[in-house]
């Protein structure tokens, strides 16, 4: 697979943001944690938040370390390995524990050991597994250029580009975006998007805290939660501070769309709660 031209063997490439949805997270790399010093940064997110792919390559599941819980290996095509580890473990919404490693739980549905996958495609859900168990959801994330040490995955989250949702690139998908609208002018919609759903899979991300602009066409319907039709778009503006569920229309999974560029998704249907 090679390095690409004009980057060192091992250099780690522009990356994919490795969790979708609303995260916190410092340098906390090299922090004196229990048994030894921290190699990578954590990043607090919801539990079951999407964990992607920060580049293209193969991954290798990994269940049996007690302290890392269900974790993978993610073998850049660049060279650079990263580690996705404590991902969920829990069935329900409580810390029950009784999920298991396995997929639909801590790994993407259908995920099998050994997959190739593109860089942004869903692979795993962040949870509390392993010596995490109890503590705020979070990804442990680890990078190791040309798989050696590990160095601070910082710099390079910082620099990554942000997903607004997960899916495979060049896919079909449609999103329910749920939020409140901020502006709406003729053929365009400003929504704060407090979460959202994405098909297929029906992937949720129960928090994105992210203002998305989106196109109206014309021939978009509003309707009331039960579904009875209020108007075209064209025939009603939203008012700010509406609640709403904006449903784009089927599109290919462009990055562009992926990372929620202004103007790249459009609206087919919009439901207004109340
Ligand atoms: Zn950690």
């Amino acid at each position: 697979m090679g390095a690409q031209p004009g980057r060192p063997a091992g250099a780690v490439p522009p990356l994919i943001f490795p969790v979708v949805g609303s995260v916190s997270y410092s340098d906390d790399f090299g922090d004196a944690r229990g048994q030894g010093r921290h190699d990578g940064n954590d990043l607090l997110a919801a539990k079951r938040s999407p964990a992607v792919a920060a580049e293209a390559g193969t991954v290798t599941l990994w269940t049996t370390s007690a302290r890392a819980g269900c974790m993978l290996y993610l073998r850049g095509a660049s060279g650079t390995t990263y580690l996705y580890v404590h991902l969920n473990n829990d069935l329900g919404e409580a810390n029950d524990n009784r999920g298991g490693c396995v997929a639909g739980v801590a790994y993407a549905k259908g995920l099998v050991d050994g997959a190739r996958v593109a860089a942004g495609q869903q692979i795993g859900y962040v949870g509390d597994s392993g010596d995490a168990d109890g503590a705020a959801a979070h990804l442990h994330f680890e990078v190791h250029p040309g798989d050696g040490a590990a160095v601070s995955p910082y710099r390079f989250l910082r620099a990554a580009r942000r997903l607004l949702f997960a899916a495979r690139p060049g896919s079909t998908f449609t999103l329910a975006l749920r939020g409140t609208v901020a502006t709406s002018l003729a053929g365009h919609l400003s929504l704060k998007v407090d979460s959202l759903r994405s098909w297929p899979g029906g992937v949720r991300v129960a928090k994105v805290e992210r203002t998305v602009e989106l196109q109206v066409p014309a021939a978009t319907i509003v309707t009331d939660p039960l579904g009875a039709l209020l108007a075209t778009a064209r025939l009603r503006s939203l008012e700010p501070g509406q609640s709403a569920t904006a449903w784009t229309a089927p599109a290919p999974a462009t990055l562009q769309a992926r990372l929620g560029l202004p103007l790249t998704l459009a609206t087919e249907r919009v439901v207004l709660a109340g």
